[in-house]
């Protein structure tokens, strides 16, 4: 077992790991920033906060923000910057992110990245942020959005040809009914992967030049991938 794996493993026993400050998983729809999320929570106490998780609580609870960001997610298009960076700033008041969290899925946009860097430095920047891009090719992300299935009840997530569960379309922790997410279909995949081309991609490349950033390869099991993340942030944080 190599030292991150172990580090991954004896994290679970203690739950003892430093933690690690403010860290964003980037990458493509699909590459596993959530999988990797909760890999990640597990490992340092620190919450993921995903930004569609949020706002699809919204349009499940019918509030002003999810009434508007509903129709754009259908879409596959994005929600405008300002409604998303006031509902992730409300959530880092809460106190559970004081020692760091796990952006899922945000920023998104350049002008998000911006607003997150201006955040920060007004707090003073205490630790400051490491970027994580996940890679995966397009062929694969097809095939992971489109098998796609989450139990409704526990979150966990399968896919009907990598991981598919014991019982066609029932979870097999909770035996509750198999969803799809309304936007994990082929047409609106290809414009996510738009949205992400145009929009998304480039905030990649602004972490990459500040620095604190590592890249990834999200084909691998997902263990793999969390020692994977765990080393380049013990190395990144030295
Ligand atoms: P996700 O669960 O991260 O794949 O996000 C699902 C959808 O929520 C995206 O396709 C967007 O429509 C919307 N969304 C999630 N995060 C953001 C964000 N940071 N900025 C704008 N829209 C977002």
């Amino acid at each position: 077992m190599s030292s991150s794996m172990y580090a991954v493993e004896k994290g679970r026993e203690t739950g003892s790991n430093t933690a690690p400050g403010p860290i964003l998983l980037l990458g493509a729809p699909g590459v596993g920033k959530g999988t990797q999320a909760k890999e990640l929570v597990k490992l340092w106490g620190i919450p993921q906060i995903s930004t569609g998780d949020l706002l699809r609580a919204n349009v499940a609870k019918g509030t002003p923000l999810g009434k508007v960001a509903k129709e754009l997610m259908g879409r596959g298009e994005l929600v405008p910057d300002s409604l998303v960076d006031e509902m992730v700033a409300a959530r880092l008041k809460e106190p559970d992110t004081a020692k760091g969290y796990i952006l899922d899925g945000f920023p998104r946009t350049l002008g998000q990245a911006n607003w997150l860097d201006g955040r920060l430095a007004a707090e003073g920047n205490a630790l400051p942020v490491i970027a994580v891009s996940i890679q995966v090719d397009y062929n694969q992300l097809l095939r992971r959005i489109t098998g796609r299935r989450n139990c409704p009840v526990c979150a966990t997530i399968y896919n009907i040809f990598m991981n598919p569960p014991k019982r066609d379309g029932f979870c097999d922790v909770e035996g509750a009914a198999l969803v799809q997410r309304a936007d994990d279909t082929e047409n609106v995949f290809k414009e996510r992967m738009r949205a992400y081309a145009g929009l998304t991609a480039p905030v990649v490349e602004h972490y990459r030049q500040l620095g604190r950033f590592a890249e990834v390869n999200g084909d691998r099991p997902i263990q793999v991938i969390a020692a994977g993340i765990v080393d380049a942030v013990e190395r990144l944080r030295k």
